[in-house]
């Protein structure tokens, strides 16, 4: 099999701001083999760029082999060819995965053994900036069930409230490690106030004796991102946190990520599936095994003004998968 990529610059819809930095243009990369399709959406926290991608892709091609067929084999190769680079094995997990589901003429969702649901509702994100702007970002953005807020810096809490003002709809924050637990005590108090349902990564992902102090200390549901990249990562947070929030950017594809369902579900922990800024390919590949999670977040393809494919879609504030074989991408042209 042969793989071959292209570069895309994609631009957000407005300025994206968390406590990682600011950005107006996203640099992925959109894989192809023979016919699979695939995205690398990498981010500089966790250590990928688009020149680690490409060496990552151009190594990765000796391993491909000719069977699309061998997927659970084929994680393990990639693993064997350099450590991490978790969103270029991702690119690669969903071509192989895009391609073998066309072979076969079915939707991807279908080879999970999944029933897609009609009925769930993805966050949609505002991002950091200052309230008045956030309120307006919201009211401009009606139609969902959930915002999903990004907090973290000083004066959040008014963000948050800014956001209330604007919406009835149910609001989440991500606080991308922000706070320390100190900190986070007296903020989670403030948001319950405003009725926020759950705090996603409120503490670095290292700050064990944090989360204990905040276990102690409130009631609002802890989600961990940042600490969680693939499912032996899980069993850590157990006791400290409610959920985890999967992104196939940071397990390296469907495959572990069906697997960390499953084990989430073991440890009765919640399951949050995500996304970086990213076209429909990565997200339609993540919105396959939404219906297996309590909360989707994948508004990464409509954050952005000039998504180069069409797959999953946003009805209603809920999404709606595609029923072409494969991940049913297509070209947005
Ligand atoms: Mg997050």
């Amino acid at each position: 099999m042969r793989l071959n990529y292209k570069e895309h610059e994609i631009h957000l819809k407005s300025t994206f701001r968390t406590t990682h930095g600011a950005s107006d243009v996203k640099r992925v990369i959109v894989i192809d083999i023979d016919g699979g399709l695939g995205e690398a959406s990498p981010v500089h926290y966790y250590g990928e760029n688009l020149e680690t991608v490409k060496i990552f892709l151009e190594k990765a091609q000796a391993v491909l082999g000719d069977d699309p067929f061998t997927l659970e084999e084929l994680g393990t190769k990639l693993d064997r060819v350099l450590a991490w680079n978790h969103s270029a094995k991702a690119a690669i997990d969903m071509a192989m995965h895009d391609l073998a589901c066309k072979k076969l003429g079915i939707p991807l969702f279908k080879y999970f053994g999944i029933t897609p649901r009609t009925d769930l509702a993805t966050s949609f994100t505002i991002s950091i900036s200052d309230p008045d702007t956030m309120k307006k970002q919201t009211a401009e953005s009606p139609g969902y069930h959930v915002y999903k807020v990004k907090v973290g810096v000083p004066g959040d809490i008014e963000m948050v409230a800014a956001v209330r003002d604007a919406t009835r709809a149910r609001i989440r924050v991500d606080a991308n490690e922000g706070w320390t637990a100190k900190d986070a005590i007296w903020r989670i108090k403030e948001l319950e106030k405003l009725g926020v349902e759950f705090i996603e990564q409120p503490l670095h992902r290292d700050d064990f004796d944090g989360f204990r102090l905040l276990r102690s200390k409130i009631d609002m549901p802890i989600i961990i991102d940042e600490g969680i990249f693939r499912a032996g990562d899980i069993p850590k947070y157990v006791g400290l946190a409610d959920g985890i929030n999967i992104k196939l950017s940071k397990s390296g594809g469907l495959r572990e990520a069906f697997k960390m369902i499953a084990v989430a579900r073991a440890h009765k922990m919640k399951i949050m599936i995500g996304c970086m800024i990213e076209t429909s390919v990565g997200i339609t590949a993540a919105a396959q095994l939404a219906s297996l999670v309590d909360y989707a977040d994948l508004d990464g393809n409509v954050l952005i003004s000039d998504d180069p494919y069409t797959g999953v879609k946003i009805v209603d504030g809920c999404l709606r998968l595609p029923d072409g074989p494969g991940l049913g991408v297509k070209p947005a042209k």
